[in-house]
């Protein structure tokens, strides 16, 4: 979309030899108030420009939220905006007797799904897709849905009731200061950036009341225990115990104030998120009590001294590493914090042992000083990936309700945007191949089943195309071979991985794969796959070490052995031995991939078996400034979730879908004049128009007004 004039970039608003100047004047030239334009289909005619000016000129005069056919555009506020999300406002929206009367909102969204459970005879679960990059605003969306539909679903409550559900939804909303604390960090584009994906379902019963909830989470990104990018931070967590801890607790978990630790960079730094009490309050809500609690942060200041543990290089191969003379402390400080005996963790973090032979003889090995750094990162990261999934289990066993209890939910999905770095991973191909399924999802469910439903219907209608994503998914995850298929096999052969290698078979195989590209530039391995929201180079180098994730088996002895009793909790004694990785078992190797790709299939089923609604958050720039729109990176964020199109077919579409049931009750007396029609069945989807229309009395008229 930008343009070279002169050797400098345009953006696509200034005028000159940008191509899209065109459509502006023409928009410019018509009698509309753009910040007045609640919904995009309005603006005529759809173009990227004009849909961006339109945006531009809401922003301008703090209109944040814009219709965009089935999705909302949510634009960061960038500033404190209290008045768009107070109690009062939120029943204005609930009791609105037109929602769509009212100006967009995250909470016209919020009601829709809220009255759709309702409206139905057979009650059908919502899910609200919040989308978007980092900082563009998804975990705030999210959180503030979850506090509507607190308020909303309490002022239903009868005064035996109110306080029961009070209790409930204090519950739920206290799980996310504990799941921020611990699964969000601050990153270089979010102060509060989400680490891990969620999907919390909100649990009705019959009269609309929350009952309870239940959270699924998504691939933490466990390696920032052990590093932080520069001018990043770790987890929340850590800074709260090591600014917020009284003098008794700073004692106990040996944390004196001014304390350095290497895995605590940036923490002059003070953020909002740094509330220890908030954090320790909302776990106590949840059931978590002190003696728990204590035993939590105990071991997360075991891992901060965990991290201050270096080693020399060992004379010759045959002897251990020694830890540098400054860190000696720290072993003994982690050992007692962890309980675990001193010389068991020397041990494991300095040497391999390996079993051969037919005696199964156990061999060691002395681990060199990079092997011991990646021990000790190993037994941090596997540490802190199982209590953040403990502290899950332990929140939906507080906040889940008795099945009996709920017949319905409204869930709401809060995932890692699109990700394209200057070095991209694993980790980034996971987090595409998510947002590539919820784009198939969005396609499917949108843009396809609309276009065919009126074909079918016999409409008047001119295609219009969009991006289908198919092929580049059949490249991630289709059978019999795909990366994923390729990579996973890799950690199957378990040969000493080798990035060219993968590279080749990945190009013989599915290089007649359109989406499939090589930067034939870089001397590194790498693959390009042409995402629908732009191509991404993906480095070979190191990705099937990460997906095979390895944990040294020592390691889990070591923490088995561990006197703690959480510890104990988290690594049970009779726990079976990780991957065979060894190739030794018949058993498919359990990789990252394999995993991720179960779980995203299993929220895909749930999706689709729900209602969706659309929240596309959007950052009006990348610094985080209140009031100030870069149509440069706005655009690109319209482009990524494929607006235009969106708008395009929702502009030429109909507004207006009622079902046959819900249409001939409402003009039941026009039908008395025509000849009797068949009643349809009393089950229809909400907005599916049926056969009948062809047939119906108005069959004359034209389409839109057939369906209107
Ligand atoms: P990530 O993918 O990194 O987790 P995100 O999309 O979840 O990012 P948020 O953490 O929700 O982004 O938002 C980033 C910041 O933007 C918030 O901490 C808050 O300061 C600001 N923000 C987002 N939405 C709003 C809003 N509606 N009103 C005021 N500020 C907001
Ligand atoms: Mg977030």
């Amino acid at each position: 979309m930008l343009q070279q004039v002169n050797g400098q970039e345009t953006s696509p608003l200034s005028c000159g030899n940008d191509p899209l100047s065109e459509d502006l004047q023409v928009f410019l030239g018509s009698d509309f108030q753009l910040a007045e334009l609640d919904d995009l289909t309005k603006v005529n005619p759809v173009t990227p420009a004009t849909v961006l000016r339109c945006l531009q000129e809401r922003y301008q005069v703090d209109v944040f939220y814009t219709t965009a056919g089935c999705t909302l555009v949510a634009l960061n506020p960038f500033k404190p905006v209290p008045h768009l999300y107070c109690p009062e406002l939120m029943r204005d929206y609930h009791i609105a007797p037109q929602l769509q009367k009212l100006k967009p909102h995250i909470f016209t969204v919020g009601e829709q799904s809220y009255r759709n459970v309702k409206s139905l005879l057979e009650p059908v679960d919502q899910s609200i897709i919040v989308s978007g990059e980092s900082g563009a605003g998804k975990t705030w969306t999210s959180r503030c849905l979850m506090k509507f539909y607190a308020t909303v679903a309490n002022s239903s409550a009868s005064q035996e009731t109110h306080e029961t559900v009070e209790r409930i939804e204090k519950r739920v909303l206290d799980s996310n200061p504990v799941m921020e604390a611990f699964g969000n960090a601050c990153t270089l584009r979010n102060s509060n950036s989400s680490r891990f994906g969620k999907y919390i379902q909100l649990q009705l019963n019959r009269a609309q009341q929350m009952t309870g909830a239940s959270v699924q989470t998504y691939l933490l990104e466990k390696t920032r225990v052990a590093y932080q990018a520069p001018l990043e931070r770790n987890f929340h967590i850590f800074y709260q115990i090591t600014k917020g801890a009284s003098s008794s607790e700073r004692l106990e978990w040996h944390l004196p104030e001014g304390a350095a630790f290497h895995w605590l960079p940036n923490s002059d730094r003070t953020l909002e998120e740094d509330c220890f009490e908030v954090t320790k309050d909302a776990m106590l809500h949840l059931g978590i009590d002190h003696s728990t609690q204590n035993n939590i942060f105990k071991i997360l200041s075991g891992l901060l001294h965990l991290g201050n543990i270096h080693f020399d290089d060992s004379e010759d191969e045959s002897q251990v590493c020694q830890p540098q003379e400054d860190a000696k402390c720290f072993v003994m400080t982690t050992a007692s914090l962890l309980w675990i005996p001193k010389e068991e963790l020397m041990e494991t973090l300095r040497v391999r042992t390996i079993t051969a032979g037919k005696q199964q003889q156990v061999f060691r090995k002395p681990c060199s000083r990079a092997e011991c750094e990646t021990r000790r990162d190993c037994l941090a990261k596997v540490t802190y990936a199982r209590l953040f999934d403990w502290l899950v289990s332990v929140i939906n066993g507080s906040i889940c309700a008795e099945p009996s209890t709920w017949t319905t939910f409204i869930g709401l999905l809060d995932v890692y945007g699109f990700e394209c770095f200057p070095n991209n991973n694993l980790e980034q191909l996971c987090i595409n191949y998510a947002n590539e399924k919820l784009q198939q999802h969005f396609v499917a469910h949108y843009l396809r089943a609309q276009q065919e439903e009126y074909a079918a219907e016999g409409l008047e209608w001119s295609f219009i195309s969009y991006q289908d994503n198919q092929s580049c998914l059949d490249l991630i995850e289709g059978s019999p071979v795909s990366i994923c298929s390729l990579i996973n096999e890799e950690c199957r052969l378990n040969r000493p991985s080798n990035a060219t290698q993968l590279q080749t078979r990945i190009e013989s195989t599915l290089s007649s794969n359109a989406s499939l590209n090589r930067n034939k530039f870089s001397k590194d391995p790498n693959f390009i796959i042409a995402h629908y929201a732009g191509p991404v180079q993906y480095q070979i180098e190191g990705m099937v070490e990460k997906n095979k994730d390895p944990v040294p088996p020592e390691l889990t002895r070591l923490l088995q052995h561990s006197q703690d009793s959480l510890l104990q909790k988290l690594f049970p004694s009779q726990e079976k031995e990780p991957n065979d990785l060894l190739g030794q078992s018949r058993a498919p190797v359990v990789t990252v991939v394999s995993r991720f790709k179960s779980s995203l299939e299993q929220l895909m089923q749930v999706l689709h078996s729900t209602t969706p609604h659309y929240i596309r958050c959007i950052k009006p720039n990348s610094h985080g400034h209140a009031q100030r729109f870069r149509a440069k990176e706005v655009l690109s964020q319209l482009e990524a979730c494929g607006i235009v199109e969106t708008v395009h077919i929702s502009a030429a579409g109909f507004p207006i879908r009622v079902s046959f049931q819900s249409f001939l009750e409402r003009y039941d007396l026009l039908r008395k004049s025509y000849p009797s029609q068949p009643r349809p069945s009393s089950r229809l989807p909400s907005s599916s128009p049926t056969k009948e229309h062809s047939a119906s009395p108005f069959a004359n008229l034209s389409p839109k007004r057939r369906w209107c």
